[in-house]
């Protein structure tokens, strides 16, 4: 993911639909289990699959990630690096109208939540003029 390090990890962990803490700590339990059966010279079982919910960015284009790199970048207008380019700041300072990320979020979310396995082009057309009315 081309995610910046400064996004917030709930946002990320959202999108990935994995909670990262839970997951480390899972697969150092499994590594650990591993290392004692190859202490004892037992035969090593694999590690229990990880669960994971649906990835939600199935499909999305990159250009997502830049949007999402933008929340968190020096407005380009104003350079000045303590000032962030967020939707807010684009519409209070510039007058500049940018739908909210998390609003955005949302969207997607409700258009690869229809079928996780297969998204067919009607149904997200479907979605979009149900939004659109
Ligand atoms: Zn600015």
């Amino acid at each position: 993911m081309m995610i910046s390090k400064r996004t917030s990890t709930e946002f990320v962990e959202e999108m990935l639909g994995v909670d990262m803490e839970k997951m480390a700590h899972k697969l150092v339990t499994e590594c650990k289990k591993q290392w004692e059966e190859r202490k004892r010279r037992h035969e090593i079982t694999s590690k229990a699959k990880i669960e994971k919910q649906n990835n939600l960015l199935r499909a999305i284009p990159n250009t997502w990630c830049k949007l999402v790199k933008s929340q968190i970048t020096p407005c380009p207008k104003c350079k000045k690096p303590e000032i962030i380019c967020s939707s807010w700041h684009m519409k209070n300072i510039h007058t500049v109208e940018i739908k909210d990320i998390h609003d955005i979020w949302r969207d997607i979310c409700e258009t690869t939540k229809l079928d996780q396995k297969r998204i067919t082009r009607n149904e997200i057309t479907q979605v979009s003029n149900i939004k659109n009315t």
